[in-house]
């Protein structure tokens, strides 16, 4: 049977509905972008009040479901901005109590690596995780995700949106800043900020515009910003893979749908005789059919939760859940 997902931590909304055996049979997405500045917590929530009962309405008529034929509603529990969290635990809620069917909780970190898990076909891989707010290396060990190396402060995209914003630009960063740096020839100097297996970016943040104010050339500065980043990032996904003796890494997020980052992933991983896989841009961003089909997994592992104890949590880490159907 079906489970239905609901996806809110940031600034996507998005429902999914995916099968026992990993089918997605629907899937509608709504991202909030504000019009000028960074994400704003309250605004994006509105949006995602606005926008879910009709994208669970679109999910639904896309798998041609009816709701009797939906197993349970899994929801984005933590982590991610409190106000967009509760919109989409709310409409969880509401289906769950209106339906008669439990409710799963999911965390939000662990979906991307099992959706990345499931359509790859790799058993046991690492997930290098390069979003907006979460930079983080993870690994499965002894029952629940380990983090194995994160940003130490802000996440990888939450960086390339606050630089392109200074600089004049508007959201979201990275693409834009992806077109820019296709023109870039000269490696200009930024800090290379990597501390054992953490990274940080706020001092690549001040560097770049200390560069942009001393009139350095746009595209130079977008290349060069994402060749010393991504380059960080690979460092740190090697080190894992060596540390933990393993030898395929899956890509996830929306700095994953990245070219450059993915080419520099795979080259590393290739060249140690591995297998690097990213899923397509729909699934690598934040969606509700990641929701879904850990929710499958995590219901057949037994995990729901009352509606009264579903409370959200907005910082709940990686390695805080358990992953029983890991070990069963
Ligand atoms: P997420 O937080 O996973 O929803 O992803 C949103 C983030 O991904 C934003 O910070 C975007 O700037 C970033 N992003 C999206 N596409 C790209 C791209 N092609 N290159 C780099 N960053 C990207
Ligand atoms: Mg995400």
């Amino acid at each position: 049977m079906a489970v239905l997902g609901i996806e809110s931590t940031a600034h996507t909304a998005s429902v999914g509905v995916v099968s026992d055996a990993a089918e997605i049979l629907g899937l509608a997405s709504d991202m909030y972008r504000p019009t000028k500045g960074g994400i704003h917590p309250r605004e994006a929530a509105n949006h995602h009040v606005e926008q879910l009962p009709g994208l669970v309405e679109r999910a639904m008529e896309a798998a041609h479901l009816r709701p009797a034929e939906v197993e349970a509603i899994a929801f984005s529990q933590g982590p991610g901005l409190g106000p967009c969290l509760r919109a989409g635990a709310t409409v969880a809620r509401m289906l769950s109590l209106a339906w008669d069917r439990p409710l799963v909780p999911v965390n939000h970190c662990v979906a991307h690596v099992e959706i990345a898990r499931i359509l790859s076909g790799l058993d046991d891989p690492l997930l290098l995780y390069a979003s907006g707010g979460n930079t983080q290396v993870i690994a499965y060990a002894r029952g629940r995700y380990r983090v194995l190396g994160e940003t130490l402060d802000i996440g990888i995209g939450n960086f390339l949106d606050k630089l392109w914003i200074e600089l004049g630009g508007t959201f979201p960063g990275g693409p834009a800043i992806e077109a820019e740096a296709k023109n870039g020839r000269q490696l200009l100097p930024l800090p290379y900020s990597v501390h054992g297996m953490d990274v940080a970016f706020s001092g690549i943040l001040t560097a770049a515009l200390a560069l942009d104010a001393r009139g350095a050339a746009r595209a130079d500065l977008a290349y060069s910003v994402e060749v010393t980043t991504y380059a960080m990032l690979t460092e740190i996904t090697e080190r894992a893979l060596a540390h933990r003796r393993r030898d395929t890494v899956v890509l996830g997020g929306g700095v994953a749908c990245n070219e450059r980052l993915r080419t520099m992933v795979r080259t590393m991983v290739e060249a140690r005789g591995g297998t690097m896989f990213a899923p397509p841009r729909s699934l690598c961003v934040d969606n509700g059919a990641m929701i879904a089909w850990t929710g499958q997994l995590a219901l057949r592992a037994g995990v729901t939760v009352p509606v009264e104890a579903s409370a959200i949590e907005p910082r709940q880490r990686t390695d805080q859940v358990l992953a029983p159907w890991r070990s069963a």
